[in-house]
Parts: structure tokens; sequence; C-alpha cells
């Protein structure tokens, strides 16, 4: 579907064993399911030639033993964003769409944030009731 952006899961297949992303049932309640909907909706509205939403994480064990990680609790998620020809979106397109979810999502319980550099850059997004 044009200008229509497609959501797809890393897979183990294409990571290896176990390197997938892990989505479990309370990924798709409500309201983490809102922020996957949400970022889809932004990145159709705000990037060019955008493609493919993909969900590179769900649940993985902490990676911050002493602060808050909410991988662990299944409340976050992270994207990637790919372009006609499979070329990635840029830091700037990132920061576009994380503000652009922040701004219409609205609500203080959600967080966005653009992590990592090269092959690793993707949003980070979350539900985090305050
Ligand atoms: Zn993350």
């Amino acid at each position: 579907m044009k200008g229509r952006v497609r959501i797809v899961v890393k897979s183990d297949y294409e990571a290896g064993t176990d390197k997938g992303a892990r989505l479990y049932a309370e990924h798709f309640e409500s309201p983490v399911v809102e922020l996957i909907a949400a970022t889809a909706r932004a990145t159709e509205r705000l990037i060019e030639n955008a493609e493919i939403l993909r969900i590179t994480e769900g649940w993985r064990p902490s990676i911050r033993p002493q602060g808050r990680d909410l991988h662990e609790k299944l409340k976050a998620v992270d994207f990637t964003i790919l372009k006609t020809g499979g070329i990635r979106a840029t830091q700037g397109e990132y920061a576009l769409v994380s503000e652009y979810v922040r701004a219409t999502v609205g609500d203080k319980n959600y967080d966005f944030q653009v992590h990592g550099t090269g092959l690793n850059l993707h949003i980070h997004a979350e539900y985090d009731p305050k």
C-alpha cells in the first residue's frame, strides 16, 4: 500500500537464534500497542519514502541493573525505520518522529528517545506512568 508503513518484527532468522525481538502478549495491550500505532502513523506522515517500521527489541533483560529498564517490564519497544531501497532513516528523521509522537500521544506517561549511533540508531519508546 503506497504511502503506508509496514510494521515488521526483527526475527531470529535474520538476527541469529534467540536474537530477534521478543514480544509477548503485554506488548499488544494498550498502552504499548498505542506506542507502536502512533510511531507508525508518525513515520508515514513525516518520513518521505518510509516503507518499514521495524520492531527491533521488545523484552530483554535489564542492561541497567541500578536503574529503571522498562524493556524488562514489557513496557518498552525499540524501532528502526527503513526507506525505499533499504536506506536507514537519519538521526534527524528519528528525532522528528520521536518529537511528533511525543506531541501527539501527548501525555507524560510516554517517553520517546533517539538512542544509539550508526547501525544501532533507533527510537526507544516506553510507557512509564508517573
Ligand atoms: Zn529501548
